[in-house]
């Protein structure tokens, strides 16, 4: 496992190549010198989300959610639990839908809180209701280690 890399920069979208994810925890952006991973799920929009599922070879979580949703809410801190896990073996990134309703109306989300898994770029998993942390890192390991890496 000691392939390159791409992971995206969540604060300024900026492509970085790291030599392996062991390292990428402490790993510093290029481009604008923050962190690549903050341990913490990143609140994207529209645009940062479209950028993570494209261009990061690493597989990116995301948490569908809005405002309004009380199981979303309840479930933040366990994705928040499940982010500090899960990174840097995994981008975790949370998506207001109600913010991004195109977004959301394109991938067929119909309920919240809704976790999408994706790889090079595909979805490779999908799961609807408010899950536990560890269900939420099962969930994510079973689905990653299904698949021929
Ligand atoms: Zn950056």
């Amino acid at each position: 496992m000691s392939e390159t890399e791409h992971v995206v920069c969540p604060h300024c979208a900026g492509v970085n190549r790291v030599p392996s994810t062991a390292k990428a925890a402490a790993a510093k952006c290029g481009v604008c010198g923050e962190k690549l991973f903050s341990g913490h799920p990143a609140d994207v929009d529209g645009a940062m989300f479209e950028r993570q599922v494209e261009r990061s070879t690493i597989p990116v979580l995301v948490d569908v959610w809005a405002p309004w949703c009380g199981p979303c809410r309840s479930m933040a801190p366990s994705y928040e639990a499940a982010a500090k896990e899960l990174e840097p073996h995994v981008r975790v990134i949370k998506l207001n839908s109600d913010n991004e309703q195109q977004i959301a109306g394109r991938m067929g989300i119909r309920g919240i809180p809704s976790l999408l898994l994706f790889q090079g770029g595909r979805e490779i998993g999908r799961s609807s209701g408010a899950m536990s942390t560890r269900q939420i890192v099962e969930w994510t390991r079973a689905r990653l280690s299904s698949r021929p890496s």
